[in-house]
């Protein structure tokens, strides 16, 4: 059995965001805080699993084998989840071994890990790159990098059931879109998928153009069969995936103190940064209501850190 008990249900709480940048512009935002649903399995990467793990469940498998870098937010909630819920994980990763806050967690939650290198690690998308894992682990599921694919996109569809039950505690009746980081462009999937034309989805792109991210949103919305897609993609990364400039880790400092929402650089701090230049250059007419999606990756942070 891999699936939470049914009372576990984790909500994100919504909460109105007041930042200067908004109020002069006369746009509203309310932040969907992913990174709040539990003290462990954090942000959009448990929302990104729970299909996978019904999957895994009906197919009579006792554990996932994933993949993820040495500061994944992906392997750390599965490793988390798979504490809590008494199920086995493995974790394959990227480079040599290393000791990160990140790493020292999944071994403390049981996870087994295997070092893959690099190369080793850049065959993941080969066709045959898994038969060998699966004999070796026979009774585990595989589930993609960052919990991809469609699977991974409609477990994320039901945030916006979160959002709805929330807005009029918000004092609002509807809202006007949404905005969130995208690495693969699951998550922004999932909202597509759950909205089918409603309302529209933004997304600030973690990563450079190349990564291809349009195209797998698209093949995850035609494998669905969802005519309305509604979403549009902004340039985000601020010069590639992980990169940190002075301005923008100024901008997080400043944010937390106006909001006290804490953001990392990799992800919410950029998604974030690019929204206030959108608004700024006026591409959201005052009185627009906009939803913020905090999708967690704080845990992440903490290598950051001790790095810098
Ligand atoms: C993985 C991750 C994302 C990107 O999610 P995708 O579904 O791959 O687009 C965004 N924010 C955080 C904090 C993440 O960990």
């Amino acid at each position: 059995m891999l699936l939470p008990p049914d009372t576990w249900l984790p909500q994100a709480p919504l909460e109105p965001l007041h930042l200067d940048w908004l109020t002069d512009a006369g746009i509203e935002v309310a932040i969907l805080r992913l990174d709040q649903i539990d003290p462990l399995i954090s942000g959009n990467k448990w929302f990104k699993l729970i299909e996978h793990l019904k999957a895994a469940d009906r197919a009579g498998a006792e554990g996932i084998i994933s993949l993820g870098g040495a500061h994944s937010n992906h392997l750390h909630a599965l490793a988390a989840a798979g504490r809590r819920f008494g199920f086995a994980t493995v974790g394959l990763l990227r480079g040599h071994p290393q000791e990160t806050p990140t790493v020292r967690d999944l071994q403390a939650f049981g996870m087994q890990l295997h070092w893959l290198g690099y190369g080793g690690y850049r065959a993941r998308h080969e066709a045959g790159f898994w038969q060998p894992w699966q004999t070796q682990y026979p009774t585990l599921h595989p589930v993609p990098e960052g919990g991809g694919g469609l699977p991974g996109a409609r477990g994320c569809m039901q945030l916006r059931a979160q959002v709805c039950a929330q807005l009029t505690g918000l004092g609002w009746n509807d809202y006007d879109g949404w905005w969130l980081a995208c690495g693969t462009g699951t998550t922004l999937a999932g909202l597509v998928l759950a909205e089918a034309g409603d309302h529209p989805v933004y997304g600030a792109l973690a990563v450079p153009d190349d990564h291809g991210v349009a195209q797998l949103v698209e093949r995850i919305v035609q494998e669905a069969g969802v005519v309305d897609a509604a979403y549009e993609l902004f340039e985000a990364s601020r010069g590639g995936f992980a990169k940190v400039d002075p301005l923008l880790l100024e901008f997080i400092e400043k944010t937390g103190q106006a909001s006290s929402i804490p953001l990392e650089p990799l992800y919410t701090g950029k998604a974030l940064m690019a929204l206030e230049q959108q608004v700024t250059a006026g591409k959201f007419a005052p009185g627009t209501r906009l939803i913020f999606v905090h999708s967690g990756g704080l845990q992440g942070r903490r290598g950051f850190d001790s790095q810098a």
